[in-house]
């Protein structure tokens, strides 16, 4: 077997599944793709350049800077009115004593954005203009340990699912803000999909800065399987309070209703509004059972080699839409935040949605510590 640390210059990594791949020559437009689960390990250069990246995240923090300085929505009820800004949802958490939910919710729609787009545009602009920057290795891997945090599209999805609920109860106007967030949004999804990790890694080995290996040895992989298998065993059990018990209460007119998650995908489709009570269906309840069942099955079959690629797949899918039950928790900031006008209309948290985030954190660690590689190399030789 050949070991991944004795990997000499002709042998690269896939990205994925970090399987050992040859090197080879490519002809033109061809690209070079893992053996094992069909990832693309090298892909052809062409002409692409740096400069699509630096400039999307440098506009991307402006952005998100305008977008905490400005307030995102003005809620009205009988005269009485409340603006809240990206910020105030975090605030208010903290206030009611959430303060899990609220670093949560802060560190996912401000803190990681700005890391994200931060980073991408340093490690770009030394790249671009082959600056000999410090620490540029550093925020190399920073980009990539920030990118599944960076939750500000999901947010600005749940700033619009909030909108519909509120004017259930009163009114609501836009501002700047929420123009902001959706610049945000669209600019941190363009500059994912232009910062080509591949070409950056090429530039940044030609210029010796490439220090360090990618892997962190901190965990060996028994320590990995069990970690993940008990983060996996406590989403489960926390699934059942977290559909159970109220996430937040609901207070309009004077009348006071606890809302489950299911209870809330209700009152949208009450409302005549099903395509939103479906998203919100499908992110809430669906995506979270789904990561959980198919997290449990990928585990149970762990050291045996059956379904391997498909169970490859299936933590594809999960890593990337795991992210999108994050929609319920940025309901409750956004709605906190504009929603307390006391008894007219107001909405406060619930231990439900303590629940709710601890089903969601376990499984996107479980997902982030059980490497696709343990997939395929409990019993496999890796050599190509
Ligand atoms: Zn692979």
């Amino acid at each position: 077997m050949k070991s991944r640390s004795s990997l000499g210059p002709d042998w690269i990594e896939c990205p994925h599944c970090e399987a050992p791949c040859r090197r080879k020559r490519l002809p033109d437009g061809c690209e070079l793709r893992c053996a094992r689960c069909g990832s693309t390990v090298i892909e052809p250069i062409g002409k692409k350049t740096f400069q699509p990246a630096l400039s999307l995240s440098v506009a991307g923090l402006i952005a998100l800077f305008l977008a905490t300085i400005r307030p995102v929505l003005t809620f009205d009820v009988a005269g009485r009115e409340q603006a809240g800004y990206l910020f105030t949802g975090v605030r208010e958490l903290l206030h009611q004593g959430y303060w899990m939910i609220a670093i949560l919710v802060f560190f996912a729609s401000i803190f990681a954005p700005a890391l994200y787009l931060a980073s991408v545009s340093y490690v770009s602009a030394a790249c671009a203009f082959r600056l000999r920057l410090p620490q540029v290795s550093l925020c190399y891997h920073i980009t990539d340990w920030a990118e599944p945090w960076n939750l500000i599209p999901v947010y600005s999805i749940a700033t619009v699912v909030s909108v519909v609920k509120l004017r259930m109860i009163g009114g609501v106007t836009w501002n700047d803000g929420a123009r902001w967030v959706l610049c945000v949004a669209v600019l941190t999804l363009l500059a994912q999909q232009v910062f080509d990790r591949r070409l950056v890694e090429h530039r940044l080995e030609a210029m010796g800065a490439l220090g360090g290996s990618k892997r962190v040895g901190m965990m060996n992989d028994s320590f990995r399987v069990s970690t993940a298998r008990a983060l996996v065993t406590t989403a489960a059990l926390l699934y059942i309070p977290s559909n159970i018990i109220p996430v937040m209460t609901m207070t309009v007119a004077g009348k006071t209703e606890p809302l489950t998650v299911l209870g809330g995908v209700k009152e949208l489709w009450d409302s005549n509004l099903p395509a939103i009570a479906g998203v919100v269906f499908l992110a809430s309840f669906v995506v979270p059972f789904l990561k959980v069942i198919s997290l449990s099955w990928i585990l149970w079959l762990h050291g045996t080699d059956f379904h391997q690629s498909t169970r490859n797949s299936i933590h594809r899918i999960v890593h990337r839409i795991g992210s999108w039950s994050m929609i319920d928790i940025f309901l409750l900031a956004v709605l906190s935040a504009v929603g307390q006008l006391g008894a007219l209309g107001s909405v406060i948290a619930n231990p439900g949605a303590i629940y709710f985030c601890g089903v969601m954190i376990c499984c996107l660690f479980a997902a982030e510590i059980y490497k696709p590689r343990l997939i395929w190399e409990s019993h496999e030789d890796l050599t190509i």
